[in-house]
């Protein structure tokens, strides 16, 4: 018996984040700083680097936040923020038709403004209906900015000269009429009663980390408060993931980095992967995550685990993958009809097949 057969057999997974936005807007930055934070923060082993993905559990969320977070508010698990940034990854991962990450962020520039990519973005997360909050990054860029590392946005706001903070609220105001005039209602994030209704815009800067309890405060209330039940799997049943990359690893032949975003899977699983002329039917060979990095120095960069559960990113490493599709389902057979596992898997294909065509 494995660990995830003795959980009760619904639960609650970590919903997927994407980071959007124009280049050189800050995306990166900001992941980087939200790793960063958790790792000072966390416990050791608190935050987990997965494949392709950082989990930030809720404890650390909780600790990043301070006050404007109380766990006992909160049963989902925390975030799971996906590592590659960019409308790119956001558009070919799919799940069940729909976009793979349950939230958005969408990073713009206070200084910048609205650029092409911002609109292309807001376009993506229009078409997808995916919820997302913007954050005004950059805010330690505003002329005369005091910086207070790693505080909410209203105590380093309350620290700032009358002019600065009036340039940043003017920024602040252009953002949220240029998200009026592609069509949100949007408003600073403490302001907005009903995210389901209107955007909430975070000011933050990824340099200092100021505003970054917020965005995470406001990542978890969201997801808790209008997710929650999309957020209910089966931890125990078959696995089902989107392909993040196709990837050739030293001693183990072509490997699959994937997103697992129901279920469980398992290292003697039997899985069908969507490839490009057509479904691969293969036995698993290793499920690889990071080896910590303390480790990594006299062994392999992986290590091998007996089971993975959603939300998470793992290596898949198992014959005949040569031919698998970044962007394509992934999904454990189990107990189930092969057959009909190879139909879901087509079936899913053909959706994708359909978009790519449209765009
Ligand atoms: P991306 O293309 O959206 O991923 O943007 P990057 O994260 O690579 O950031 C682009 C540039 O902006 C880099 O030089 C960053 O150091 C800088 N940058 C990002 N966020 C901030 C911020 O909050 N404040 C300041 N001052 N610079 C930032």
């Amino acid at each position: 018996m494995t660990d995830t057969d003795t959980h009760d057999p619904t639960s609650l997974r970590t919903p997927i984040v994407a980071v959007l936005g124009h280049v050189d807007h800050g995306k990166t930055s900001l992941l980087d700083k939200i790793r960063g934070s958790a790792v000072i923060e966390g416990e050791a082993g608190a935050i987990t680097q997965h494949i392709g993905a950082t989990a930030v559990p809720l404890d650390v969320i909780s600790t990043i936040a301070g006050e404007l977070v109380d766990p006992d508010d909160f049963d989902l698990p925390g975030l799971l923020f996906i590592d590659t940034p960019g409308h790119h990854s956001f558009t070919t991962l799919r799940s069940r038709g729909g976009a793979l990450a349950d939230i958005a962020i969408l990073v713009v520039d206070v200084n910048d403004g609205f650029q092409p990519q911002t609109i292309e973005a807001l376009d993506i997360l229009k078409r997808s209906e995916t919820p997302f909050i913007v954050a005004a990054n950059k805010i330690d860029t505003v002329p005369g900015w005091n910086p207070n590392e790693d505080t909410p946005i209203n105590d380093t706001y309350d620290a700032q000269s009358d002019r600065a903070a009036s340039r940043l609220d003017e920024s602040l105001y252009e953002i949220i009429g240029e998200l009026s005039d592609e069509g949100f209602s949007a408003d600073l994030y403490w302001r907005v009663q009903n995210f389901q209704r209107n955007v909430g815009v975070v000011p933050v800067s990824a340099m200092t980390g100021e505003g970054v309890p917020d965005l995470l405060a406001v990542m978890m209330g969201l997801s808790q408060r209008y997710m929650k039940a999309e957020m209910e799997i089966d931890v125990a049943g078959p696995g089902v993931g989107t392909v993040l990359e196709v990837k050739e690893e030293k001693g183990f032949g072509t490997t699959i980095d994937t997103v697992l975003y129901d279920g469980t899977i398992r290292s003697d699983d039997t899985v069908v992967v969507g490839g490009t002329n057509e479904p691969i039917v293969t036995d698993v060979r290793a499920l690889l995550q990071p080896r910590p990095l303390a480790e990594i120095r006299t062994e392999s960069r992986f290590e091998k685990v007996e089971a993975v559960k959603a939300a998470s990113g793992i290596k898949i490493a198992a014959p005949e993958l040569e031919h698998a599709m970044a962007g394509a389902p992934v999904r454990v057979v189990r107990d189930r009809d092969i057959e009909d596992v190879i139909e879901e898997v087509q079936a899913e294909l053909a959706d994708i097949a359909v978009d790519t065509d449209e765009q």
